[in-house]
């Protein structure tokens, strides 16, 4: 996040109205206009109190409509930006790039400037395409398959190579700077998410072999491939980025002789051949650096909301949240503090992206089970549940805090967890 959209940490405004996705944080010229001092004068936190009531009386991530709700005192605007930025993009609807062989579609800053912290693309390749030999000087690489198969090579600074194959749920993991390549074998389409831990991370920026053989004299070539001068041939020219290629088998590992061992820590983790961890109204597998040792830098999740039920409101302390969401319709709302809420319809083929310590929710609008992949910049896996953390607070400050009777504490759920039911 830009320093300017970080604001103080102080508020306790009820959400935006869920039927108006658009209304965002402070909303009159007035309040906008209301100064430091202004907020002293009218008492500061004191008066939250008076806001409890509203806030519990919603149902989980439906708000309160602001219109007509007076306004909180308590609102430091002086220091915040007057809303959130946009927080979804409409990935599966781009053009991207398209070859005959596959094609790409990405998620940087430029396409959606709040994601500092993670890029993505999706991908798709035919039987045979070759996402060919490259590597990223700016960040790991992390992806998930959703459909199809593919294989990937890697090759570390210690010399040390793995080749593996992929089919739906399986993620790869590429430290920065790895030698890799990807290619489908078929039979039919591979589609895979790939999550790369630095938001201006280009897809179309990587250092791809065609691209640097291209801009090498021959003679340099020859020399440097111990092979005679002229016996190079004529290496295809300009960056081949996707191509076609022979489909390699599927079951049958082929590593030319003499390559080297393998690495000793794996590129490949099996993510949805795990189970879920299940709770009413949803469920989730997460694979840490804890599961996936090479997986230092990402953590990856797959996370299914059962129809009409919530991703509960959480945040993570340690961690900017990247999702694609790949079925189901959803409403996503991100609070940014300061009296700020956005909310956004999400559906199959969007990207999201929560910064990090920004509260959030997800409603499962529709009547399909709500499936996502949630990518986290930390190898280290960290949520901190509102309901589980009020849980572990004596009732009675809750009750003092939000403004409601300690009776109404006493209610809430006991047995909080990610997700609520319907
Ligand atoms: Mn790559
Ligand atoms: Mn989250």
């Amino acid at each position: 996040m830009p320093d300017g959209l970080t604001p103080p940490a102080r508020s306790s405004v009820p959400p935006a109205a869920a039927d108006a996705p658009d209304t965002v944080g402070p909303t009159t010229a007035a309040a906008r206009a209301m100064s430091r001092r202004q907020f002293a004068a009218l008492g500061g936190v004191a008066a939250v109190g008076a806001l409890g009531p509203d806030l519990m009386r919603a149902p989980a991530g439906q708000g309160t409509r602001r219109a007509g709700h007076p306004r909180s005192p308590a609102i430091d605007v002086g220091g915040a930006a007057d809303e959130l930025p946009p927080f979804r993009y409409a990935l599966e609807a781009q053009t991207g790039r398209v070859y005959a062989a596959g094609s790409a579609k990405e998620a940087t800053v430029r396409q959606l400037p709040v994601s500092e912290g993670i890029a993505g693309v999706s991908m798709r390749l035919q039987p045979g395409a070759i996402r060919e030999l490259h590597w990223h000087a700016l960040a790991a690489e992390w992806a998930i398959v959703l459909t199809g198969h593919c294989q990937t090579t890697t090759f570390d600074p210690d010399g040390r190579s793995e080749i593996n194959n992929f089919g739906p749920g399986d993620v790869w993991y590429f430290p920065r700077g790895y030698a890799h390549s990807i290619q489908g074998l078929g039979p039919g389409e591979c589609h895979f998410v790939l999550v790369f831990d630095n938001g201006h991370f280009s897809e179309y920026g990587t250092f791809s072999i065609t691209d640097w053989i291209s801009l090498t004299p021959p003679p340099v070539l020859a020399q440097n491939f111990g092979v005679p001068a002229g016996t190079v041939g004529t290496p295809r020219k300009g960056e081949l980025y996707i191509g076609p290629g022979r489909v390699p088998p599927l079951d049958a590992v082929a590593r030319p002789d003499g390559s080297a061992h393998d690495a000793p820590l794996t590129h490949k983790f099996r993510l949805l051949a795990q189970a879920p961890r299940e709770f009413p109204g949803g469920s989730v597998r997460i694979v840490s650096s804890l599961e996936f040792p090479i997986s230092t830098t990402i953590t990856g999740a797959y996370e299914t909301i059962a129809p009409r039920g919530l991703r509960t409101m959480h945040w993570h302390p340690n961690a900017d949240e990247w999702d694609y969401f790949v079925s189901g319709h959803a409403r996503l709302s991100v609070f940014g503090s300061s009296g700020r809420m956005r909310t956004e319809e999400v559906s199959a083929g969007d990207v999201c992206y929560v910064p990090r310590g920004y509260g959030h929710h997800i409603e499962n609008v529709g009547t399909e089970p709500c499936h996502f992949v949630a990518a986290f910049n930390s190898g280290i896996y960290q949520e901190t549940g509102l309901a589980t953390w009020l849980e572990n607070v004596p009732p009675a400050l809750v009750a003092d805090n939000l403004g409601i009777p300690e009776e109404v504490v006493a209610r809430f759920t006991r047995t909080a967890g990610p997700f609520a039911p319907a």
